[in-house]
């Protein structure tokens, strides 16, 4: 089984409420505690594979700097390192997803980066790897068709939004926040956006106790929207650690063992219907950064013990 991390993927932030140390604390956690899982490094992407999916004018910000505003809209400070970091953190999901396809499953200690658009970046998303992957994929003649669970915190609207164009793909975001233009929202009961033919979004209401059933009978409800076209080539898995009760975004009543219940649903789903499945980290933070990396490595003991 094999996993990919990278420690370039660790953009220097300074000060930053993102915990940036979590990538290559997961990893070291994994192969302390998983030895039979291999860790490797991916290549970065092209700049090819950005074109799919973001303007031109957005990529050169990125790279230069320049104008500093479109550089730093995903709100991360800009650095000559973003670029390379976020090139290679792309790749990882692309070597993931493409090793899925091969053995059936695999996963990235990276981000996902679900908030970024076409032009522009929210959210601490730079570029969207998994819109990237889908297209880098597709263009390589590897899938015809892919789907994204979106099971970060917030709502994956730069997905939906990429998703608009692309017939060929379904996104489904569960979200307990809502989210757009840089601003969480807390009261879900208010839509922020539509949903569309391939995109759809399913907002978790808190109960005031556990949210734990709540969170199942969506999965369950819902799941299978993703089949409706017929099975999809692959599968990419959003799997954030911010719906942590603990977290300071989080509106949710879920403990780490409800998240760990909630990645044991997803894997099952995949490996049920014979999806090949890449999973990603997503969103988390705590101010103890140990229960974030702690929902991460979860995520993968699940997917060891589903499908090693
Ligand atoms: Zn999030």
């Amino acid at each position: 089984m094999t996993l990919f991390h990278d420690p370039g993927f660790a953009v220097p932030l300074g000060r930053h409420i993102m915990p940036i140390s979590k990538f290559a604390l997961v990893a070291g956690e994994i192969a302390r505690e998983l030895p039979d899982v291999r860790i490797e490094r991916p290549s970065p992407v092209e700049e090819a594979d950005l074109l799919r999916v973001h303007s031109p004018a957005y990529i050169d910000a990125v790279r230069s700097g320049k104008p500093r505003e479109l550089a730093e809209s995903q709100k991360f400070p800009w650095s000559p390192e973003l670029f390379p970091s976020v090139l290679l953190t792309g790749g990882g999901l692309l070597a993931a997803a493409g090793q899925a396809l091969d053995e059936g499953s695999s996963g990235a200690l990276a981000s996902g980066f679900h908030h970024a658009s076409a032009d522009h970046g929210e959210g601490f998303c730079t570029f969207n790897g998994l819109v990237v992957t889908l297209e880098a994929l597709r263009a390589g003649g590897r899938i015809r068709t892919g789907a994204v669970l979106d099971l970060d915190l917030h709502y994956g609207n730069g997905t939906a939004s990429l998703a608009v164009a692309r017939p060929w793909m379904r996104a489904l975001s569960i979200y307990g926040n809502d989210y757009q233009d840089n601003k969480p929202f807390r009261d879900v009961s208010i839509r922020h956006h539509e949903d569309g033919p391939n995109h759809f979004s399913v907002p978790l209401v808190p109960t005031g106790h556990s949210d734990c059933g709540m969170l199942m009978e969506k999965l369950k409800a819902h799941l299978p929207w993703l089949l409706e076209p017929g099975k999809p080539d692959i599968l990419l898995y959003q799997a954030g650690a911010d719906p942590l009760r603990d977290d300071p975004y989080s509106p949710l009543n879920l403990t780490r063992e409800d998240l760990r219940e909630r990645d044991r649903v997803v894997f099952e789903f995949a490996r049920k219907h014979g999806i090949p499945i890449a999973w990603v980290l997503a969103g988390g933070y705590t101010p103890d950064t140990s229960k974030v990396v702690e929902v991460h490595v979860n995520t993968a003991r699940e997917w060891r013990r589903i499908f090693g």
